[in-house]
């Protein structure tokens, strides 16, 4: 009976929270309609439906797979798409767009995320899998033989504003769709700010920043998610990580590439 009114009062609480703070849209800033759960007012929504399948594969109608490839991946001989290299992304980020819904949604994310947004880009990323890798929900997989990850922020970062927001859409993916969700892999030292560096740069500060975290995933299928993928640097070395503690697959989604 305490517990009852324990639930009671804390939806009530938060019925008066959502009246005072209002939800508000990641990409012009209104207010949200209270009754909806979600990132973007309904017009900003239509938006981001527009952007998505702006970027589907035409003939297919699934998402995009790209292909991580970068300088010193082909100077060492590599070659994408083989045992490395493959991410699915749900649109395009374009920095200079204002109009870019990526672009503010990610930003939101990073700087003022709330649980409206966390819960809506999660059902995302659990829309873009259901369709890039159905056997993880159909029965072919087993739940308990799906971890999710996710590609960890700088540590300075999370000192500064207080929260890794990969680790916090992770979690709640994996909470959405019954597997578990582990942190795979770690950050080594001072990594340096991806965004400035050039391709063959980013390959050697991922490399240098991020280690294993994990042991054992023999016959695990990995869901590895980042938020924007540029060269696919942290992706591909991440997806190696995860590879070399025995992983059975590794699946690289992003919410965004540019
Ligand atoms: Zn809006």
């Amino acid at each position: 009976m305490r517990d009852l009114m324990k639930i009671k009062l804390k939806s009530v609480l938060d019925r008066f929270i959502k009246l005072l703070f209002p939800e508000c849209c990641a990409l012009c800033g209104e207010p949200v309609e209270s009754y909806r759960e979600c990132a973007f007012c309904s017009t900003c929504l239509v938006k981001w439906q527009l952007e998505k399948n702006a970027c589907r594969d035409r003939e297919a109608g699934l998402p995009v797979r790209g292909f991580i490839d970068d300088e010193s991946s082909k100077e060492r001989g590599e070659s994408s798409g083989e045992r490395f290299g493959q991410v699915v992304y749900l649109s395009d980020y374009r920095p200079g767009d204002p109009d870019n819904v990526a672009r503010a949604l990610i930003h939101k994310l990073k700087r003022h995320a709330t649980k409206t947004l966390v819960d809506f880009i999660a059902g995302e990323y659990r829309e873009l899998l259901l369709q890039a890798a159905p056997m993880l929900f159909d029965g072919t997989v087993a739940p308990g033989e799906v971890i999710v990850t996710w590609i960890p922020r700088r540590d300075r970062a999370v000192i500064e504003i207080g929260y890794d927001h990969m680790e916090l859409c992770a979690k709640r993916l994996a909470e959405l769709s019954g597997f578990e969700c582990r942190r795979l892999i770690s950050r080594t030292g001072e990594a340096l700010e991806q965004k400035k560096l050039g391709a063959r740069d980013r390959m050697l500060n991922a490399e240098r920043s991020m280690a294993s975290a994990a042991a054992g995933l023999d016959g695990k299928y990995v869901v590895l998610i980042d938020d924007l993928v540029t060269t696919g640097a942290s992706m591909k070395v991440g997806e190696r990580l995860i590879s070399d503690a025995g992983a059975e697959m590794v699946i690289c989604a992003a919410l965004a590439s540019d």
